[in-house]
């Protein structure tokens, strides 16, 4: 900054720059990505990002990291940027976030960080979120990333069960504290929904590749294909002689809406069709994963994960038309803002105010349409939403070949089933003690979605990390005591 601090060393004018509307992030435009399976956005370029970063007011009181699940120093890794320090803004991240490049593109910032930004209340918010993308993009494009000091080793092993944010999270930061860390997942690949979920035009493969080779360097040891309840259970990796076990099996079981024909031919939960295209790689001739392709899809729901299968079916290449069915209005959808934009923008068609009331076959059993009713909004429900109420006599038909149920996902029930003494609630999370993130059974530990529910990554990694801390104290106390 110069003297008078209204500019920046490279002539941008800092005074009133928070008035400006946000820096767009480029983008592709719907024409050219509707078919294809790279990003969307481009991410900011450094000019672009500084540009953005002086919106920043430097605040003494920063709501926004207050905002932050994980509390991340959000002006001071935008100051650095602003004075062109990027590579020093990813590792300012990374104090308390091990995952920004996954974050910046996947957090739903504008109901975190960004909802809370003083410059929001009468402007439009600091894109934080594109910022936290762009330090660490450059950080890994760079090839400047340094591996953090490791405190000795304790002798001590913690297994961690499943391989989604929560358990990469408590991974990499027991690692540092100086314990063995095994990470046992059940499918062929780690990385959670991060990898079979997402798809890879809102979350490059590469990335969360990159993010887990960087816990591999730490130490991490990582075994696929190892089904815990099955390969082996909890109660054996204890015997076996790890000090802590954390669960971290997330809630992938989908659920459906027990409506007459979701057994026919052509109805799919959302995980299955996602895990078959962005895990198995289903889109790729060069792969043989089987997947349906057809021209008319449904996809019933209307949050995150309807958006990802239905953009996804968009992009098979003899897909005609995709439907999202959902039975609230637009303002009432829980998926981002961004990624209903999108969708809009990508051809998507929106069936809103609709429940499915019945999927419809022909005489081979396979899906030929979904008969729908119109519904309207009553009183407010217990979440607050009001309430969708069905119009007499509304139904109606859409011709459809296929349909894709996602509605939502419950906890897998294999690791309770298997462990006794653990636990669950009636709706299958594992208990806690919210303090300790101890379960009802000593030593072992639980995180994320298997605890909360279906929730987000960052809550997922902020589990994982307390989680961490309590491991630590735990096995730390219970070495003290052997020796006593
Ligand atoms: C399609 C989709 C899109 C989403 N989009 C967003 C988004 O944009 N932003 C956001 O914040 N959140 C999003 N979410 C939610 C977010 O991804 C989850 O909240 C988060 O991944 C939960 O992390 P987790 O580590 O608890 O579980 P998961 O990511 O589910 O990981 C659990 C892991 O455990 C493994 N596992 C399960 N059972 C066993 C077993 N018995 N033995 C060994 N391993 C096991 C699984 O294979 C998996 O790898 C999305 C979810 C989905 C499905
Ligand atoms: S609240 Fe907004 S303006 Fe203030 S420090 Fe945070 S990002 Fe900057």
């Amino acid at each position: 900054m110069t003297d008078d601090t209204s500019k920046c060393e490279d002539g941008h004018n800092r005074k009133d720059a928070h008035k400006q509307p946000r820096v767009h992030m480029p983008q592709r435009g719907a024409t050219e990505r509707r078919r294809d399976w790279a990003e969307v956005p481009t991410g900011y370029t450094a000019e672009l990002a500084r540009q953005e970063a002086i919106r920043c007011l430097q605040c003494k009181n920063p709501l926004c990291v207050a905002g932050c699940p994980v509390g991340i120093d959000i002006p001071a890794f935008i100051k650095l940027i602003e004075d062109g320090d990027y590579i020093g803004a990813a590792r300012k991240i990374k104090e308390t976030n091990s995952l920004p490049a996954v974050c910046g593109r996947v957090c739903p910032q504008e109901d975190q960080c960004e909802k809370v930004c003083i410059v929001g209340k009468k402007f439009t918010s600091v894109g934080i979120g594109h910022l936290e993308r762009f330090a660490a993009d450059y950080e890994r494009e760079h090839g400047e990333i340094k591996l953090p000091e490791k405190q000795p080793p304790t002798g001590c092993k913690v297994a961690v069960v499943g391989s989604g944010p929560a358990g990469l999270s408590a991974a990499g930061e027991l690692v540092k504290m100086g314990h063995e860390v095994v990470i046992f997942e059940a499918l062929h690949k780690p990385g959670g929904v991060l990898l079979y979920g997402i798809p890879e035009f809102r979350l490059p493969k590469d990335i969360v590749g990159a993010e887990i080779d960087y816990l591999k360097k730490l130490g991490v040891k990582i075994e696929v294909d190892c089904v815990v309840g099955k390969t082996e259970t909890v109660d054996e990796l204890l015997e076996e002689g790890f000090d802590a076990v954390f669960v971290s099996v997330g809630a992938g079981l989908p659920t459906f809406m027990d409506i007459p024909g979701e057994n026919l031919c052509g109805v799919y939960s959302a995980n299955e069709y996602l895990t078959r295209i962005n895990l198995m790689k289903a889109y790729d001739p060069e792969y043989a994963t089987p997947v349906l392709r057809k021209k008319r899809i449904a996809v019933v729901g209307g949050g995150n994960v309807a958006m990802d299968a239905a953009r996804t079916a968009l992009r098979m290449e003899v897909t005609e038309e995709v439907y999202i069915v959902y039975r609230r209005s637009r303002d009432e959808m829980p998926a981002r803002i961004e990624e209903i934009k999108h969708g809009e923008e990508e051809g998507l068609k929106f069936r809103l105010l609709t429940n499915p009331v019945k999927i419809l076959g022909n005489e081979d059993g396979w899906v030929s349409g979904i008969e729908c009713i119109k519904m309207e909004l009553g009183q407010p429900d217990e979440s607050g939403r009001r309430r969708p109420v069905p119009v007499e006599g509304s139904e109606f038909t859409i011709d459809v070949d296929c349909v894709i149920m996602a509605i939502g996902t419950r906890p897998n029930p294999l690791v309770p089933m298997t462990t006794p003494g653990l636990k669950v609630t009636p709706k299958g999370t594992i208990v806690i003690d919210e303090n300790t993130c101890e379960t009802t059974k000593e030593g072992v530990f639980a995180g994320g979605d298997i605890v909360t529910g279906a929730a987000t990554v960052i809550l997922a990694m902020g589990a994982g990390k307390n989680a961490a801390r309590a491991i630590d104290q735990h096995i730390r106390a219970k070495k003290v005591s052997i020796k006593a």
